[in-house]
């Protein structure tokens, strides 16, 4: 056996996404104790530049030690208790997962049915929204991953507010990579993931809370059933005026990759990382169309770090993504779910969103179907 030494592949999938050199050189800095003074200081930094990332004022802004499932997972547990209402929009994959964990939680989910490739319904939401007004929260993905849709959270959110319900999003996707905020739009439970427009290595879920969610943590009359995932247990860890108590040994390095990745954010400027991802979108909707390849979702809702394209019909899904892995050291990804062996996903994220990706796709496609 040898030391494991990976290609250098270009990564445009569904995450994870190219990482800058500057991040990997973070991560392999010096290793120091997670309660050392100087990583506490760091970690108090990495508490601003989410708050900057998600554009909110919250308390409870921190980055969970597991990937983003975990952050959906953190989300339930702690804001949902057993026999609760949940209104759960399902328009792909990842809106599936949140309704097995509501009803994990032992809650009762009502599920919002949308067509994949098509975005959450304001009509429907309305809808279920009257018929359950006793719904004590409502869940939705703003950047559905699985099928390249993006969903009005502004305006869902609004709705739920008029019915004075909590807000869970799934920003796993959409964070760094489309406009997202998460006060003014008044979204009360947010995760995300590193390794999507954060371009960060895998393994972080960067997690909101409102003062609003916190309050009903604290309202619980049941225990939070996961030890791990119990948000009142972590807060002494990620706060707490430089005195902080031992939850679990934070992953270090990792963190150093995540507070480089953020910082690159802030210096490029949230604004300007929007707009990078909607032009590289833009020079790639070109080249597509010149190549006769359709998108799954319609103009208007398409995210633009997330492209779902039809696969051309008489070519070989695996095989082509096996050639442009091979010969390409190119990564796209398959279609998930419903639209296995029927699309491709070409993900422009983060550090992947650049010009040279978009012609290095653009002409690794075209020579591998001519
Ligand atoms: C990737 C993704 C997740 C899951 O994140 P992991 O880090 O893979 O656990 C959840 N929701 C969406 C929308 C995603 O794209």
């Amino acid at each position: 056996m040898h030391s494991f030494t990976p290609p250098h592949r270009t990564l445009l999938g569904p995450g994870p996404s190219d990482i800058s050199p500057q991040v990997l050189q973070a991560l392999s800095r010096p290793t120091i104790g997670h309660l050392d003074p100087l990583f506490i200081g760091m970690m108090d930094e990495v508490k601003e530049l989410l708050k900057y990332a998600f554009q909110t004022d919250n308390e409870f802004t921190i980055a969970l030690s597991a990937p983003g499932s975990a952050g959906m997972e953190a989300c339930f547990v702690n804001l949902i208790q057993p026999q609760e209402k949940v209104i759960v929009c399902r328009n792909g994959v990842f809106g599936e997962r949140m309704r097995e964990n509501v009803v994990r939680c032992g809650a009762q989910a009502v599920v919002v049915d949308d067509e994949w490739g098509t975005e959450v319904s304001l009509h429907k939401v309305q809808h279920v929204i009257d018929a359950n007004p006793d719904a004590v929260a409502i869940a939705f993905v703003h950047a559905e991953t699985s099928t390249g849709a993006i969903s009005d959270a502004e305006a869902i959110a609004k709705l739920a507010q008029e019915n004075d319900m909590l807000v869970i999003v799934d920003a796993v996707t959409s964070l760094g990579g489309v406009p997202l905020y998460v006060d003014k739009w008044g979204l009360d439970a947010v995760y995300s993931g590193s390794q999507k427009c954060l371009s960060c290595t895998p393994g972080l879920s960067p997690l909101t809370f409102s003062p609003k969610a916190i309050a009903k943590i604290q309202s619980r009359t049941t225990p939070i059933q996961s030890w791990f995932l119990d948000q009142s247990l972590v807060l002494g860890y990620w706060s707490g005026e430089g005195k902080r108590s031992y939850h679990h040994t934070a992953p270090v390095n990792s963190l150093y990759a995540l507070h480089e990745a953020l910082l690159m954010l802030k210096n490029e400027g949230l604004e300007n990382a929007w707009q990078r991802h909607e032009q590289m979108h833009q020079l790639l909707k070109q080249g597509l169309t010149q190549l006769g390849i359709e998108f799954v979702v319609e103009e208007g809702q398409r995210l633009p770090q997330l492209n779902a394209i039809y696969i051309p019909s008489g070519v070989d899904d695996g095989d082509v993504r096996q050639r442009l892995l091979n010969d390409y050291n190119l990564e796209i990804g398959a279609g998930l779910g419903e639209l296995s062996g029927k699309a491709w996903r070409i993900g422009l994220m983060g550090y992947g969103a650049r010009k040279e990706n978009v012609a290095l796709c653009l002409h690794a496609l075209q020579q591998v179907l001519r």
